[in-house]
This record gives C-alpha cells, structure tokens and sequence, in this order.
C-alpha cells in the first residue's frame, strides 16, 4: 500500500515571521493525522526555522529547488548537502522553474541525481501546456519529460512524481479527478516501462494543479493518485488541514 501524501509548495510566498504562524496554526492538528504524509516546502530562508518548529512531529520538510553541483563559486545557489542538512524531499522541475528559469529536461536530470546522492527524494513533476493538452500531447509531453528527467538513473526507493498540467497551476481551473487518473496511470506505465512493474507499484505519483478544500476528494478517490502537490491553498492553515484531513478519511476507508 502506497502511504498517501500531502505536499504544500509555499513558492515565494512568506516571510520567516510569516512562515512561523503558519506552522503554529496546523503543526498541532496535523501531527495527529497518521495515515497521510504531511510535507510543508516553504522558501528556503525559512528552511531552518520550520525545521526546528515542526521537531519532534510527524510534519515532513521540503525544499522548492537545488543546484546540482556540490559546491563553490555558484552565487545564490543552494547545494544538495546544504539541504540534506535540513530536510527529507525537494520539489525538482516545477513548470515555473521550466518556465522562467529555463529548466530542461537535461538540468533536471542532473538536479535529481544530485538531490538522490545526499539521500533528499525528489519529487519531480510534469506536466504539459495548454496548447498541448488541447493539441492531444499530453501522453507525449509527459512521456518526454519522464523520459529526460530520468534517463540514466537507476529505480531509488523514495522518488515521487508530480504530475501537474501547467494549465491547471494557479488558474483555479483544477484537472478532473478522472483526467488527473488518466494521466497517472499513463505516468506508472511509462515507470513499468522505464524501472519495472515493482517500482510502478511503490512510486507514489501526485496530482498538482489548483487543489483545494472542496476538489480534494475528487482526486484521492481515484485509484492511480497518491496525494496532491498543493500550491495556493497550502498557504491557508484551515485549507491544508482540510486536504489532509479529507485525504486521510478517505484512504481509511479505501
Ligand atoms: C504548484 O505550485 O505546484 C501548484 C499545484 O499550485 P496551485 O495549487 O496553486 O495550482
């Protein structure tokens, strides 16, 4: 049985002040939620400090992005060993690191085998464009990123997968539970083909794109969909909790 999870991507949102209220609103209501895994990314300057509020809990820490090299004269980067420091996953290849960073297929592959050597689990996510959804890409888009991201890279225990069509990010416009399942089991096949039909059956594969308090249980009844990758409304403590809570009472009785 693949544990559900509850990934919130805070993006550049919050101070460290900020950051602190935040986790004090839910830190105590989430902890005692034991069937979902609960995983706050914030920015990275909050890293440590989260790190420190959410001891002790059963709340997981997770970084937006890493740099691939280990370090040196990389102005502004943040090394995987940094991170391994602080905490357990990185969010690698968002559409918006893609998007308005440039990010291929090629630096992602090189983030995730650097996130992997220190131990971090990735959790890479892909997705298609508007257009492409529209032109009937999806399948061949999603393919190709899969296929650069992870080419080379042995099956590791630990990685997640994301998917998220860009169209669906931040546009309030969420995917259809049946839509999001549809892709996901197109993603485990293409892990079939890629690893084999075991890491298929233990890779837990998100769905992000608009998810929220009422959506939620759309897409954790679904059978292929592991948990979400939650923008917007992992930045409401009352929403978060709400996710996680539907997606816990929902697997219980699954
Ligand atoms: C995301 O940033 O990964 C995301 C899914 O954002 P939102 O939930 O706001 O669409």
């Amino acid at each position: 049985m693949r544990v559900p999870m509850i990934a919130g991507n805070w993006k550049m949102n919050t101070t460290v002040s900020e950051a602190v209220e935040l986790v004090n609103e839910m830190r105590q209501e989430l902890d005692q939620i034991d069937n979902v895994d609960k995983i706050v990314c914030p920015p990275f300057i909050s890293l440590a400090t989260v790190r420190e509020l959410i001891k002790g809990s059963s709340i997981k820490l997770g970084a937006q992005n890493i740099y691939f090299e280990e370090k040196g004269a990389y102005t502004g980067e943040i090394s995987p060993p940094m991170l391994a420091d602080l905490c357990e996953f990185v969010i690698i290849g968002h559409s918006e690191r893609r998007q308005y960073f440039n990010e291929t297929g090629e630096i992602t592959n090189k983030k995730i085998r650097a996130a992997l050597k220190v131990n971090l689990k990735p959790i890479l996510c892909v997705g298609e464009k508007l257009e492409e959804n529209e032109a009937g890409r999806t399948e061949e888009i999603v393919t190709e990123q899969l296929k650069s991201s992870l080419a080379g890279i042995g099956y590791r225990n630990g990685l997640i997968i994301a998917y998220e069509p860009i169209w669906a990010i931040g546009t309030g416009k969420a995917a259809t539970g049946e839509q999001a399942n549809e892709t996901i089991g197109l993603i485990r096949y293409n892990i079939v083909e890629l690893y084999s039909k075991r890491a298929a059956q233990d890779m837990r594969i998100l769905y992000g794109g608009s998810v929220n308090d009422v959506n939620t249980a759309e897409f954790m009844k679904q059978p292929e969909i592991d948990g979400a990758l939650v923008g917007g409304a992992s930045l409401k403590a009352n929403q978060f909790l709400s996710i996680v809570k539907q997606t816990s009472e929902i697997r219980q009785t699954r």
